[in-house]
């Protein structure tokens, strides 16, 4: 497994919840750890292991998961993160509704911001997002 030193901790970043790391950190050993998954199956035993601990472990896995799984997965994964999340929303809208950042959702999701955003696309309506260029809608 992938060892890198938590700052905070001292134990592996990649296990820990410090989130001491910063997010480019957090990005190049999610990427490392993804790398070491062999098949969709492995991912989902870890993620399923680490579901727990959101961990960096459990980010790589869930990444895996979302890049090489068949499209009906995906939009299940996708599906039940948009209806069931429990993270912190970065802002409230108007009407008290939860929004994340594009930054928030793509690391919670183990995506880029770029796909996050492609997919918020695809799922919001446009005008969806008047102004709110950073920020996703959830629910
Ligand atoms: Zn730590």
């Amino acid at each position: 497994m992938v060892f890198y030193e938590c700052p905070t901790c001292g134990r592996n970043a990649v296990l820990c919840t410090c989130d001491a790391l910063s997010y480019a950190d957090q990005r190049l050993l999610i990427s490392e750890i993804s790398g070491e998954f062999s098949d969709l199956e492995q991912a989902i035993s870890v993620a399923d292991q680490e579901s727990e601990a959101h961990n960096l472990r459990y980010i790589a896995a869930m990444e895996y998961i979302f890049k090489n799984a068949p499209d009906s997965l995906r939009e299940e994964i996708w599906q039940a993160f948009r209806t069931a999340f429990g993270i912190e929303a970065d802002y409230r809208g108007p009407n008290g509704e939860r929004l994340f950042s594009l930054g928030t959702v793509a690391a919670a999701m183990g995506m880029s911001v770029a796909e996050v955003r492609a997919q918020a696309e695809a799922f919001l309506e446009p005008g969806d997002l008047p102004g709110l260029e950073e920020i996703t809608r959830v629910q």
